[in-house]
């Protein structure tokens, strides 16, 4: 044990006090990352930074850990458990990288230049400049879709960004605060404890789930005079929740909502969204489509991605990419079609697989293996270029020198052997409420789809050991006893 302390007091010794950084090398290329999500800090982490002049840029100064996301709607887990500053990330390297705050507005692939602006909230006005690149690589993500249905931007709260997470949580507070005041009118209370969440893929599902443990762990205790009053509605367009997931684990989520009290309405499609009221269709078992009006008092829109517009910019720059409708479409080794020296990760990419945090992970790592191997390859034929100059000037050494252009020709050949990009599947988690998890997951080569609390456990040791830090994994193994022992906190 006692060695075990030490290795990790080391190890964190080691972190806070890293090797001083060496400054821009000149006769290096830029290597400019734009984003701090999955996909950029996969990358950053496994990059040698020592051969390129690094530069990311990213309005958000920090990684966020998504996956735990829906539990810092309620409190269970505190925002700043699954944030990890980029400048931490960056201080474990030991090559000069420089991160500016700062959002990208267009890429130039001509003039092989990012346009970017910082809206410094200290200087209240907004600076913009050019940042030239010898190398790009975009995983900017993706935003919120709407489908330009009216009124969402207006009224609905996303779930994407920890600030999203923060304004969920006061406004159910709010909601419950409002609805608990003196003379209130029962319909008013009705309408105020009547959460809503559009979309029934796995950010709704887990929503969903987190936000009745809520109510039934700590709201209902603390006040209980309105805890009959609280509801919780799942909309979903298709005929079921979780489409990725298998029918079994389908179903098994669906039985456990109606066991949660969580009432699922599928094939309802939402139309139009006021601030008081969703407006959706829907869809009989005659196929006679109804209307239906749903009052609210929380509403969360959860229905995917759409394209950010710096991407759809650069589409329309490139024709290569005029028929690729959910983002930039990426070749094999996930080069921006038509474009030169641009790569693209994660949700911003098309390179066929689902927009989620694995794909978005595995890709950054393999760029950052194709970028090591490619500043590799760079130096190893610079090699032996100079040494085959140097062959008639010292003829003495000849032998000696063809034996090292050999060798480095044999590692060359060895280092350019680097293969096209394959995204190997591990397996979905969601939770589900009710400390239930569902699970469909890899196994022995085959599949295995399983649901309930033993999954719960494995749920949360697979995203505690996703993780970005110890630190991140101390705190929430924190909120999570914390929550467990004292209830949520329900301040606003
Ligand atoms: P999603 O795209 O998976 O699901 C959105 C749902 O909204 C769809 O089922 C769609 O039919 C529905 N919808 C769209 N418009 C609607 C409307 N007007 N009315 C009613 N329903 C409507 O979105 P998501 O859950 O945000 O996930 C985005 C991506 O991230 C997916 O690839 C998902 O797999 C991934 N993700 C995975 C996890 C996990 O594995 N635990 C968690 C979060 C996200």
């Amino acid at each position: 044990i006692l060695g075990g302390i030490a290795y990790v007091g080391y190890g964190i010794y080691q972190d806070r006090h890293p090797a001083p950084q060496i400054e821009p090398d000149p006769s290096k290329k830029t290597l400019v990352i734009l984003g701090t999500g999955w996909g950029s800090v996969s990358l950053l982490k496994r990059l040698d930074t020592e051969n390129y002049n690094v530069i990311v840029i990213s309005p958000r100064n920090y990684f966020l850990f998504t996956p735990l996301l829906p539990s810092c709607t309620t409190g269970t887990i505190e925002h700043r458990s699954i944030m990890e500053p980029i400048r931490t990330i960056l201080r474990s390297k030991r090559a000069n990288v420089k991160y500016y705050e700062a959002e990208a507005s267009s890429i130039d692939p001509e003039r092989k230049v990012v346009k970017v602006f910082d809206a410094s909230e200290v200087r209240g006005d907004t600076a913009e400049t050019e940042v030239p690149y010898d190398m790009l690589v975009i995983g900017v993500g993706a935003e919120n879709a709407t489908f330009g249905i009216p009124g969402v931007r207006e009224h609905s709260c996303f779930l994407k960004e920890i600030g999203d997470a923060q304004l969920i949580r006061k406004k159910i507070m709010d909601c419950v605060e409002t609805a608990a005041f003196k003379d209130q009118k029962p319909e008013e209370i009705d309408r105020l404890l009547h959460m809503v969440v559009v979309g029934g893929g796995p950010t709704g599902v887990e929503f969903a789930g987190e936000l009745q443990d809520f109510f039934e762990e700590d709201i209902k205790k603390l006040i209980p005079d309105i805890s009959d009053r609280f509801r919780v509605t799942l909309i979903e367009a298709l005929p079921n929740v979780l489409p990725s997931f298998s029918k079994q684990l389908i179903e098994y989520t669906e039985s456990t909502f109606k066991e949660e009290k969580i009432d699922i309405k599928t094939k309802t499609m939402v139309k139009n969204v006021t601030d008081k009221s969703v407006e959706a269709e829907v869809t009989g078992p005659d196929g006679k489509k109804e209307k239906v009006v749903f009052p609210y008092g929380l509403l969360v829109w959860a229905t995917g991605n759409a394209v950010r517009p710096v991407v759809k910019d650069l589409m329309a720059r490139i024709p290569a990419q005029k028929d690729s409708r959910r983002g930039l479409a990426v070749n094999e080794y996930l080069v921006v079609q038509g474009a030169r020296d641009i790569w693209a990760v994660g949700d911003c990419a098309v390179a066929g697989y689902a927009p989620t945090a694995q794909v978005a992970s595995q890709e950054g790592n393999f760029l950052a293996r194709l970028f090591n191997n490619m500043a590799k390859t760079e130096m190893l034929e610079e090699n032996i270029r100079e040494l085959s100059g140097s062959l008639n000037l010292k003829p003495g050494n000849a032998a000696e020198i063809s034996r090292q252009i050999e060798e480095y020709e044999r590692q060359l050949r060895r280092i350019k052997d680097i293969k096209p990009f394959h995204y190997s599947h591990q397996g979905s988690l969601a939770y589900i409420g009710s400390e239930k998890a569902v699970a469909d997951v890899s196994w022995f080569n085959g599949n295995l789809a399983t649901g309930g609390s033993l999954t719960f456990l494995f749920w949360r040791s697979a995203y505690l050991s996703m993780c970005f830090s110890t630190r991140n994994r101390l705190l929430v193994i924190n909120d999570w006893l914390k929550s467990k022992l004292f209830g949520r906190d329900v301040s606003r």
